[in-house]
């Protein structure tokens, strides 16, 4: 048993990602089918949930044909503003665990966690931990996670035990452990080339293995040959991508238009104590600050400003966003609200010492750090949302005085 890989590669990838979503935006949705798409009769399916699959709804049928399999669907038009905020957060979780992401769509990612066992411990406990992260930072969605040597077989091991599934394929088990499964599941083989295979006699990976390399090169060029080396789960491509984070934001599309500066402070209260608690964990210090309102006609405006001294601190950058907040000369209501922290830099010493100021306000957000650690971090956000309401509760209520 190979308890430390050569290399450990990582996919993840969320379960109907669109669709779940939507489940977990609005509680009426879950155990139903749902069918994320255009509501005229002639779109395309973007998603289906798992409920609307057993009918043979999939992604990319014609909405008139989903809807003649599964009537009782809910169809709900795509809302990306949503989808892209919930993959940012998704991406930032992937960030913590590895310095090579390369990400292949909005939902899902190659992880390059080489040499991380120390870490993170062995590759089950790896795909157990980015599982959990995920599901805390997005409130709820699942991940498949598969992980192996290669980028191929990690790819083909988060797709085999979907919804919720981790799928740990040891090298030694790759060759058998794909033979039984269908040359579908063969990447470069669309539906052209699996017809090709098939009039060649081969059903299974496995019969792509113990082909006779000449005669897949005769029939499919360098394809050919491309799948016979994925067939014995030889792929040697690294992961493409080295994110440099310059900024670190956070959006959030609110569940109702606001225009009350009390309400647009709170969400920027929430997203400076999350931006904050990542700066701290991946040790930077923002030089800056940029705020973005968008409008409900989907203007999007923003504010930025650089500070006098780069700070981790949640109430630094929270009593920047508000004064920026005076600079916007839109009455709203708006329909999201951005915070992000720009100008990220190393923390030098001398920039270390420049924290003493904020020394009281940085412990107590440490120590919050520590309790989100080990309780996660919605039990900490639930005690400042409380002592929010408090705060708001005993101010007069404007829409009472009109
Ligand atoms: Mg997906």
């Amino acid at each position: 048993m190979a308890d430390s890989w050569a290399r450990v590669v990582a996919h993840a990838d969320m379960d109907a990602f669109y669709a779940s979503v939507e489940q977990l935006d609005d509680p009426n949705l879950r155990g139903r089918p749902v069918i994320v798409g255009p509501r005229s009769k002639r779109g395309v399916v973007l998603t289906a949930s798992y409920e609307a699959r057993p009918f043979g709804v999939g992604s990319a049928m014609p909405m008139v044909k989903a809807l003649r399999l599964c009537p009782d669907a809910v169809v709900v038009p795509p809302r990306f503003d949503r989808y892209t905020e919930l993959s940012a957060r998704i991406m930032e979780v992937f960030e913590d665990f590895s310095p090579h992401v390369e990400p292949l769509s909005l939902d899902e990612a190659f992880l390059d966690m080489t040499g991380s066992e120390h870490l993170f411990g062995p590759p089950r406990r790896m795909g157990e931990r980015i599982k959990a992260a995920i599901k805390e930072a997005t409130g709820g969605l699942t991940a498949s996670v598969g992980l192996s040597q290669t980028k191929y077989v990690a790819k083909v091991a988060s797709g085999y035990q979907k919804p919720d599934g981790l799928t740990i394929v040891p090298m030694e088990n790759a060759v058998s452990w794909l033979a039984p499964q269908s040359v579908a599941r063969l990447w470069g083989a669309g539906p052209k080339t699996q017809a090709r295979l098939h009039a060649l006699g081969y059903q299974t990976i496995g019969d792509i293995a113990e082909a006779p390399p000449e005669r897949l090169q005769a029939a499919l060029g360098s394809l050919g040959n491309h799948l016979f080396e994925l067939a014995n789960a030889r792929d040697p491509r690294r992961i493409e991508g080295h994110r440099v984070a310059r900024s670190m934001g956070s959006d959030r599309t609110l569940n109702i238009d606001v225009s009350a500066r009390e309400d647009i402070l709170l969400y920027l209260r929430r997203s400076a104590d999350h931006i904050a608690r990542r700066l701290r964990r991946k040790n930077y210090l923002a030089g800056g600050v940029r705020v973005r309102l968008k409008t409900t006609d989907f203007k999007l405006l923003t504010r930025q400003c650089t500070l006098a001294e780069p700070t981790d601190v949640a109430e630094a950058l929270y009593a920047a966003a508000q004064k920026m907040l005076d600079r916007f000369d839109h009455p709203g209501p708006f329909r999201l609200v951005g915070l992000a922290a720009h100008s990220l830099e190393r923390p030098s010493e001398s920039k270390q010492l420049g924290l003493l100021d904020e020394g009281k306000a940085r412990a107590l957000e440490v120590a919050l750090d520590q309790l989100a650690e080990r309780y996660g971090d919605n039990v900490v956000r639930r005690a400042r949302d409380i002592t929010q309401t408090t705060v708001t509760d005993t101010t007069p209520n404007l829409d009472f005085l009109h």
